[in-house]
């Protein structure tokens, strides 16, 4: 009989796995500074479907006004806190605050964010046999005892202080990540991210480059915090999204760091925005905030060996490259 030999209806998601045409890809947190560069670069790949889910609590649909009403492309405001029933091949899973100022906002919100968000995600990524990869950060080593940070090192971090929610909400996310895969199977990878920059920065944030960049072009005076010798290490935003697509495609779970070697204190790079962007402007001491890690570096060798990646943009070079966006976001147009 005919009707028995009819091949089954493929669901969506089988049927484009079966011609491996065309990958559909969740991006939580999109809407975001990290998450709407990635969703560009993952745009430019015809093969490609995105769709991204955010609440916009720090991101905004500026940051994807390109791609709305894309035949590939789709919006949904979604809290990760709660479940997400859709058919996907990958999940970039980027959905958190990044910056102290709004981490520290709702505490609570944060951690589960983290937490339960990412449980979210893992069931959905169970359910549909999806990959996913998590952007954790390099807060997980806390206040580092070594330097610079390798990632067999377990860390030194506050699990009652004002940070917490995001360094052990992390930390907690991770391991979530360890005993889905472990347990069921899943595909992960995960991604330690050091300090990113570069445009559609949130302009009041409070991050340190962006804090700069803004007070540079206001020429109001850039604000270290005391003590000022404490180091960051910078990566432009380009360099971190091609780590996060090699991450994924690739074949290690990770952790692995991606982050810009390039280790500055905090007076230097007040004196590189100052002789870049306004050298009028001066540059002054204030107080800081509990728990700031006194200093952070990645060690990027499993990058380097795993991924074959390394950052391509100097501090000096990116720094510039975010000057026109913050002045057309500012409406301060350049003198001459
Ligand atoms: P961002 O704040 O610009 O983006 C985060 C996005 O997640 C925003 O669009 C926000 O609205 C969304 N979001 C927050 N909570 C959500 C929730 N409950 N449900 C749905 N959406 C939610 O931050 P970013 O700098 O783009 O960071 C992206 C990711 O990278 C984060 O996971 C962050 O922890 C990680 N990371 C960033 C840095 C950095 O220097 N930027 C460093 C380390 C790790
Ligand atoms: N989940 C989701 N989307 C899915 C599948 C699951 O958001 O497509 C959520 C689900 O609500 C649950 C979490 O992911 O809270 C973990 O799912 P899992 O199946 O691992 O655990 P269980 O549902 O058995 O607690
Ligand atoms: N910082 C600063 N001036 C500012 C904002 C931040 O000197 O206006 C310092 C802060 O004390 C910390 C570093 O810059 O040592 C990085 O802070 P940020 O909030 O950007 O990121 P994180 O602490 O998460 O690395």
């Amino acid at each position: 009989n005919s009707a028995a030999k009819a091949p089954p209806t493929p669901s969506p998601l089988r049927f484009s796995k079966f011609f491996q045409s065309n990958m559909r890809i969740l991006v939580t947190g999109g809407a975001g500074f990290i998450g709407s560069h990635l969703v560009d670069r993952l745009m430019e790949n015809e093969k490609n479907e995105v769709i991204v889910a955010d609440n916009y609590f720090t991101g905004s649909k500026d940051n994807l006004k390109k791609w709305i009403g894309h035949p590939r492309f789709e919006l949904i405001r979604h809290d990760v806190t709660e479940p997400l029933l859709v058919e996907v091949d990958q999940i970039y899973h980027l959905a958190c605050p990044a910056s102290p100022i709004f981490y520290k906002y709702n505490p609570v919100k944060t951690i589960k964010t983290n937490v339960i968000g990412t449980l979210n995600m893992l069931g959905l990524a169970k359910r549909v046999g999806a990959r996913i990869l998590l952007t954790s950060t390099s807060e997980v080593y806390g206040d580092p005892l070594i330097h610079p940070q390798t990632e067999s090192y377990w860390g030194n971090v506050n699990p009652i202080g004002v940070r917490s929610c995001y360094d052990e909400g992390k930390r907690v996310a991770e391991t979530l990540m360890f005993d889905y895969h472990r347990q069921h199977g899943i595909e992960i990878r995960i991604a330690r991210i050091f300090n990113t920059y570069g445009p559609r920065m949130n302009i009041d944030d409070g991050r340190v480059v962006s804090n700069f960049i803004a007070q540079a072009i206001r020429n109001e005076p850039l604000t270290v915090q005391a003590p000022g010798t404490q180091t960051r290490s910078f990566c432009y935003v380009s360099d971190m999204v091609d780590g996060l697509i090699r991450l994924m495609e690739g074949e290690n779970t990770g952790p692995i760091n991606i982050g810009n070697p390039g280790e500055f204190t905090m007076i230097e790079l007040a004196e590189n925005v100052k002789e870049l962007i306004n050298p009028e402007v001066k540059i002054i001491s204030v107080e800081n905030t509990p728990d700031d890690p006194r200093q952070r570096k990645p060690d990027i060798t499993k990058a380097k060996e795993l991924l074959g990646w390394q950052p391509k943009i100097k501090l000096r070079d990116g720094l510039p490259l975010m000057e026109e966006d913050f002045r057309q976001r500012l409406g301060v147009p350049r003198k001459n």
